[in-house]
C-alpha cells in the first residue's frame, strides 16, 4: 500500500479514491446491499490502481525520465541518458534520445579537442596575438603576447584595448581597421627597463558569416633582432665604403701629383711608395672582407686535418720574431712538446698570426710578448700575452666587432684593417672553441683561445 501514497503516485491514488468514492455514492443509490457495494468498490479500486500503476510505470514515468534527460542535454550535460525499462514506442523514444545524447557528446568532445588544439597553436606561435571584439573589448591574448608586453592574460582579457594597451600605434591600427575594414600594418618601439624593443603590428578585421565586422585580430612581431641586423648591415656597408675610400682617395691624390710634370725624382719615388703601401692596405682589406664573408657563409666547412704544433710554429715564429726584433720586443714561446690536434691548418695560422702581430703592434719598444700553448685530452689552449698599451674596460666587449678600433689612427698606422679580431673570433667559433680577453690599460693584454682537439666530434 505504501508505494501508492509515495510522492509520484499519491495524486493519482487520490484521484482514484475520489473516483471510487463518487461511483460508490452512485452505486449506493442503486443497491442497499452494503456488503456487495463495498466488495464492488474494492474491486473497482484494485482494478483502477492496477491500470494506473501500469500506465504510470510504462508510459508516464518513462516520458518524465525522457523529459528530464532532454532537460539535462539542453543544459549541456551530454552524459545524461534515459535508463528505464520501457516497451513499445516509449523504448524507441528513449533509444533515440540516448543516440542523440551520444552524438552530442561525441560532437562536444571533438569540439573540445579542436578548441584545445587551436589554443595550443595560438599559445605556441612565436608572435603575440590579441583578439578584439567590435566594441573594443579584448577576448583573447596568447602566451607570447604576455611575454612581450608583460602582465598575465587576466590583465588584458575583458578590458577595453585602449585601457590596457598604451601604445598609440596600436590604437591607430585598431581604429584604421574598424574604419577601412582592411588589413593594416604599423610598427612601434617600446622602451623597457634598460633596452629598446621594436615591434611590427599587423591587424586584420574579423567578419561574421553575414559579412558584418565583428572585431579585429592583431598580431605582434618582435623585430628587434631584425632591426639590429639591419643596422649592423647599414653600419657595415658605411664602414666598408669609408675604409675603401681612405686608401683610394690617397692613391688618387698621389697619382694626380705624379702626373704633373714638375715632380722631382725623389718625390716621385716617395709618392710611388705611398701608393704601393696604400694598394697593399687595400688588398689586405679586400682579403679580410672576403675571408669574413666566406666564414659567415652557412655552408662554410673547415678543412680539418691533423696538425703538429711544431709545424704551425715553424711557419709563424720566424715572421713574428722578425717583427719583435724590429721593435726590440722580447718574444717568448712557452709550448708543450709534441702537441698535435685536428684543425684547419691555414685558418689556425691566421688566428695565431693575427693575435701575435696585434700583440707586437700594440706593445711599445722593449716590451714583452709571450706565447703559451698547453693542452689536455680534449682541448688545446693558446695564450698571447703582451705588456702593451692595454684596452680600456669599456672597449673590451666591442673589440671583436668588425672595424672596431680603440684608436683609429694608431690601428691604421700599424696597417690594421679593424677586421683581424672579428676574423679570429669567427674562426675560433667555427672550430667549436671560444676566445677570451683580459686587459689593463698601460699594463698589457692577454688573449686566450681554447679549441677542441677534434672539432667535428659532437
Ligand atoms: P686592427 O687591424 O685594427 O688591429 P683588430 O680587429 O685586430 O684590428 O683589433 C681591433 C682593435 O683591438 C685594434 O684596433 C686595437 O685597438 C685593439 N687591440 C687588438 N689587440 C690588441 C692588443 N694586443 N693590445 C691592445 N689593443 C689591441
Amino acid at each position: 500500500m505504501k508505494p501508492l501514497f509515495s510522492k509520484p503516485l499519491s495524486s493519482y491514488t487520490l484521484i482514484i479514491l475520489l473516483l471510487v468514492g463518487g461511483t460508490g455514492i452512485i452505486h449506493g443509490l442503486l443497491t442497499e446491499n452494503y456488503i456487495f457495494l463495498i466488495a464492488l468498490q474494492c474491486i473497482e479500486f484494485i482494478i483502477l490502481i492496477l491500470v494506473m500503476s501500469h500506465v504510470y510505470h510504462h508510459y508516464i514515468h518513462p516520458i518524465q525520465k525522457s523529459v528530464h534527460t532532454v532537460d539535462e542535454l539542453v543544459k549541456g550535460n551530454y552524459r545524461a541518458r534515459v535508463h528505464h525499462p520501457a516497451q513499445g514506442s516509449i523504448t524507441d523514444l528513449g533509444n533515440k534520445i540516448n543516440m542523440l545524447a551520444r552524438s552530442l557528446s561525441e560532437f562536444s568532445i571533438q569540439e573540445e579537442v579542436k578548441a584545445k588544439q587551436l589554443l595550443t597553436v595560438i599559445n605556441n606561435i612565436d608572435s603575440g596575438l590579441a583578439l578584439i571584439d567590435e566594441k573594443g573589448y579584448i577576448h583573447l591574448v596568447n602566451r607570447k603576447f604576455t611575454q612581450l608586453f608583460g602582465d598575465t592574460m587576466n590583465d588584458y582579457v575583458g578590458y577595453l584595448y585602449y585601457e590596457v594597451m598604451e601604445t598609440s600605434a596600436i590604437h591607430e591600427t585598431v581604429q584604421r581597421i574598424f574604419l577601412y575594414e582592411k588589413n593594416m600594418k604599423d610598427h612601434f618601439t617600446l622602451q623597457t627597463a634598460g633596452d629598446q624593443r621594436h615591434f611590427e603590428i599587423v591587424g586584420a578585421p574579423v567578419f561574421n558569416e553575414k559579412n558584418i565586422l565583428k572585431g579585429a585580430v592583431l598580431v605582434f612581431y618582435d623585430i628587434t633582432e631584425y632591426k639590429r641586423l639591419e643596422l649592423m648591415r647599414k653600419d657595415f656597408v658605411a664602414n666598408v665604403s669609408h675604409e675603401l675610400k681612405t686608401p683610394v682617395t690617397s692613391i688618387m691624390g698621389f697619382a694626380e701629383t705624379l702626373l704633373e710634370d714638375d715632380t722631382d725624382e725623389e718625390t716621385k719615388r716617395r709618392f710611388l711608395e705611398i701608393i704601393y703601401t696604400e694598394s697593399k692596405h687595400l688588398r689586405v682589406l679586400i682579403d679580410d672582407l672576403l675571408t669574413l664573408s666566406k666564414l659567415e657563409h652557412a655552408d662554410y666547412h673547415l678543412n680539418v686535418e691533423q696538425l703538429k704544433l711544431s709545424e704551425l710554429l715553424d711557419s709563424i715564429v720566424p715572421v713574428i720574431q722578425h717583427l719583435a726584433d724590429h721593435k726590440q720586443i722580447n718574444f717568448i714561446c712557452e709550448v708543450e712538446e709534441n702537441i698535435s690536434w685536428y684543425t684547419d691548418r691555414e685558418k689556425m695560422k691566421q688566428v695565431l698570426k693575427n693575435l701575435l702581430v696585434n700583440a707586437i703592434s700594440y706593445t711599445p719598444e722593449k716590451g714583452t710578448v709571450r706565447l703559451r700553448v698547453f693542452s689536455n685530452q680534449e682541448h688545446i689552449s693558446f695564450e698571447v700575452k703582451d705588456t702593451g698599451i692595454g684596452i680600456a674596460e669599456e672597449d673590451l666587449p666591442r673589440i671583436f666587432e668588425r672595424f672596431y678600433r680603440v684608436d683609429k689612427a694608431r690601428s691604421r698606422n700599424t696597417g690594421g684593417t679593424g677586421l683581424g679580431l672579428a676574423i679570429v673570433k669567427h674562426i675560433v667559433e667555427v672550430h667549436g672553441g671560444n676566445i677570451r680577453v683580459e686587459s689593463d690599460v698601460d699594463e698589457g693584454t692577454s688573449f686566450q683561445v681554447m679549441l677542441p682537439k677534434h672539432p667535428n666530434r659532437k
